[in-house]
C-alpha cells in the first residue's frame, strides 16, 4: 500500500519535472533566439551605414562572443539561426543585399552553458523536492497506513474468536477516537460474546472450527430449535409421539440412514420404533448384547472399528443410548458414512437426545402405570376395567359408521383340570400362552380382554356379518386346539369354546350384547364344548 503511493508520487514527480525542463529549455532557446538576432540585425545595419566596413569588421571580430563575421553569396533570401551542438557555436544567416548574406558565427559556450545549467538545476529541485516530499508522506502516511495493518490483523484474529486484542496508536485526533472506538467494540464483543461462547458450549458440546462467529450464530440457532422441540414433547401424549417427533429431527440433519430401537426395560422387550435402510443387527432378539445398551455410552465405529460385535454389515455407524437409566431405553443407530458431515452435526443430535432422555422417560413411565390399570398382568390383555371404558364408544362409533361389531366369549375347556393336576402355577403359564395366540389370531384394530378367570372377550371391529365372526371364533379355535401348552419338560393340549354374538343384529346395548355372546358360550359347553356356537334367541331362555 504505502509503496505503491510513494511509486504513484515519483512518478508524477518525474514527469512534471520532465514537462517543466521542456518548458524551461524552450523559453531559454527562444529568448537567445530573439537576443542573437537582435544583435545581428544591429551589426547588419551598422555594416550597411559604416564608410569603413573593413575596419569595423576587424573590430568586430575582436569580439569574444563572435568567431567568425563574413559574406557569402545568397542562397536564401530569409533570415535563419543554427545552433550546432557539437561545435558549440551559433550561425546566424542574414540577408545583406541581393547577390550576398551576412554569416555571423557565436561563440555558443555561454548560451549552451547556461542552458545545461539551468536544466541542472530545475533537475535538481525537483530531485530534492521529490526527496522531500516522499519523506513529509511517508512520515505522515506511516502512521495511518500501520494502524490500517493492525486493524486488518486484530479483524482476522476476531474472526478466529480471539478478542483479546486492541490497536495502540500515537495518533491524535480524529484517527485517536477512531482507534479508541474500534478498542471499545472489541471490548464489548469480547464481553458479549465470551460469556455466549461459554454458555452455549455447556450446552453443546462441540468442537471449535476457525469460525467461532459462524459457529456461535449456528449454535444459537439450534439451541432455539431444540428448545421449541422441549416444549413440544413435553406436550406430547405419550413415548411413540415423542419418537416420531425425534425421526422428523434426525431426518431434518439430512440424515437418510438410521434406525430408532425403544427398550422396554421392565418387560425387557426391544423393538425397532422406526429404520431407514438395514439396521445391521438383531437388536429385538439380543438387545442385551447392544454395545449401546449395555455401556449406556456412545459407540463409534468410525473411532474405533468393529467396535460391537452385534453389527454384521461393513458399513460404519454410530449408535446413541439415551433415556439409559429408567424403564425405557432408547438406541439412535446412524449409519450415515460421510464422517465430516456427521461429526459436525452429531453435537447438535446429542442435545435433542439429551432433551429427550427425561422427557420420555417420564411419559414411558406414565404409560406403565396407566396400563397397569387397563391391563391384566398375567397375559398383558386389557383387564375389565378397560373394556368398561371403551364398550359405549366403541358401540356408539359403530352406530354412526354403520359398523358391525363381533362378540366373542373364548373359554377353555375344563381349565380347571390343570390347575388340579399341574398346579395352579401351570395353569397361569396356560393362560398366558393362551392370551398370545389370541393376540395373534385377531387384527391390529380388534381388541382382546380378559374377561374373568379363563375366558376372554374379543372385539371384532367393523365386521361384514355374523358368517365373518364365525370364521375368525372358528379360526382361533382351531389354533388353540392345535397349540402346545407347555408345562415344564411336558406339553398338552387344550380346547376352547366360542360364543359369538353381533352388534346390531343380536342386541342394541353393550352389555346385552356380552350376554347374548356368554348366552351362546353357554350352549357351546352344553353341547359338547371345543366349538364355535353363534347367538340365537333361544340360547337366553
Ligand atoms: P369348563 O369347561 O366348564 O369351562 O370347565 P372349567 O374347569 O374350565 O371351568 P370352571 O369354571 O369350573 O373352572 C375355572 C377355573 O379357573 C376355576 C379357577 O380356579 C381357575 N382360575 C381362574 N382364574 C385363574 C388364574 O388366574 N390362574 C389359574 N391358574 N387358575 C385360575
Ligand atoms: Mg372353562
Ligand atoms: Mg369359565
Amino acid at each position: 500500500m504505502k509503496k505503491k503511493i510513494l511509486i504513484i508520487i515519483a512518478i508524477i514527480m518525474i514527469l512534471s519535472t520532465i514537462i517543466r525542463t521542456a518548458i524551461v529549455s524552450i523559453s531559454f532557446l527562444n529568448f537567445s533566439n530573439e537576443i542573437i538576432l537582435n544583435q545581428s540585425i544591429l551589426i547588419k545595419e551598422i555594416l550597411q551605414e559604416v564608410i569603413d566596413k573593413d575596419k569595423f569588421l576587424q573590430i568586430i571580430k575582436k569580439s569574444e562572443h563572435i568567431r567568425d563575421l563574413k559574406f557569402e553569396k545568397v542562397k536564401n533570401k530569409s533570415i535563419k539561426i543554427d545552433y550546432n551542438f557539437k561545435n558549440r557555436e551559433i550561425k546566424v544567416i542574414l540577408p545583406f543585399s541581393n547577390i550576398e548574406n551576412l554569416v555571423i558565427t557565436y561563440d555558443g559556450n555561454i548560451y549552451f552553458d547556461k542552458i545545461i545549467k539551468a536544466l541542472i538545476q530545475v533537475i535538481t529541485i525537483a530531485i530534492l523536492s521529490l526527496i522531500i516530499i516522499i519523506l513529509i508522506v511517508n512520515y505522515y502516511l506511516t502512521p495511518y497506513l500501520e494502524i490500517l495493518e493492525k486493524i486488518k490483523q486484530v479483524t482476522n484474529k476476531m474472526l478466529k474468536g480471539d478478542f483479546n486484542v486492541s490497536i495502540e496508536t500515537k495518533l491524535k485526533g480524529e484517527a485517536k477516537e477512531f482507534i479508541d472506538s474500534f478498542n471499545d467494540f472489541i471490548k464489548k464483543m469480547k464481553n458479549s460474546f465470551g460469556v455466549i461462547e461459554e454458555k452455549y458450549t455447556t450446552l453443546i458440546e462441540k468442537e471449535k472450527s476457525d469460525d467461532p462467529l459462524n459457529d456461535a450464530k449456528e449454535t444459537i440457532e439450534q439451541l432455539a430449535n431444540i428448545f421449541t422441540y422441549k416444549r413440544l414433547i413435553e406436550d406430547d401424549i405419550n413415548a411413540r409421539n415423542i419418537l416420531n417427533r425425534l425421526v422428523d429431527i434426525i431426518k431434518s440433519f439430512n440424515i437418510n440412514h438410521f434406525a430408532i430401537i425403544a427398550i422396554d426395560n421392565r418387560d425387557k422387550k426391544a423393538e425397532i420404533f422406526y429404520s431407514q435402510g438395514d439396521i445391521c443387527c438383531e437388536i429385538e432378539e439380543k438387545f442385551e448384547n447392544c454395545r449401546a445398551y449395555r455401556l449406556k455410552k456412545e459407540i463409534d465405529s468410525f473411532k474405533y472399528p468393529h467396535i460391537c460385535v452385534m453389527h454384521r454389515c461393513e458399513n460404519n455407524y454410530v449408535c446413541l443410548p439415551f433415556s439409559s437409566g429408567g424403564n425405557f431405553t432408547g438406541i439412535l443407530k446412524i449409519m450415515e458414512q460421510n464422517y465430516e458431515n456427521l461429526k459436525h452435526i452429531l453435537p447438535y443430535i446429542k442435545a435433542y437426545l439429551n432433551e429427550t432422555s427425561n422427557v420420555i422417560e417420564a411419559k414411558f413411565t406414565l404409560e406403565l402405570l396407566h396400563n397397569q390399570t387397563i391391563k391384566d398382568p398375567l397375559t398383558g390383555l386389557f383387564n375389565r376395567r378397560y373394556l368398561e371404558n371403551i364398550l359405549v364408544p366403541i358401540i356408539n362409533g359403530a352406530l354412526r359408521r354403520n359398523e358391525k361389531i363381533g362378540f366373542l366369549m373364548v373359554d377353555m375347556d375344563y381349565f380347571k383340570k390343570v390347575n388340579d393336576t399341574y398346579g395352579h402355577e401351570a395353569g397361569d403359564l396356560v393362560l398366558k400362552t393362551l392370551g398370545k395366540v389370541l393376540l395373534n389370531s385377531i387384527r391390529k384394530s380388534d381388541i382382546a380382554i380378559r374377561y374373568g378367570g379363563e375366558e376372554f372377550l374379543i372385539l371384532l371391529q367393523n365386521i361384514k356379518d355374523k358368517k365373518e365372526a364365525y370364521k375368525v371364533a372358528e379360526k382361533i379355535r382351531k389354533q388353540i386346539a392345535n397349540t402346545k401348552f407347555y408345562i415344564g419338560d411336558q406339553t398338552i393340549n387344550k380346547t376352547v369354546s366360542i360364543g359369538v354374538s353381533v352388534y346390531p343384529d343380536d342386541c342394541q346395548k353393550s352389555w346385552e350384547c356380552i350376554k347374548a355372546a356368554d348366552s351362546a358360550l353357554y350352549e357351546a359347553k352344553r353341547s359338547g364344548r371345543n366349538k364355535v356356537v353363534l347367538f340365537e334367541k333361544k340360547h337366553l331362555t
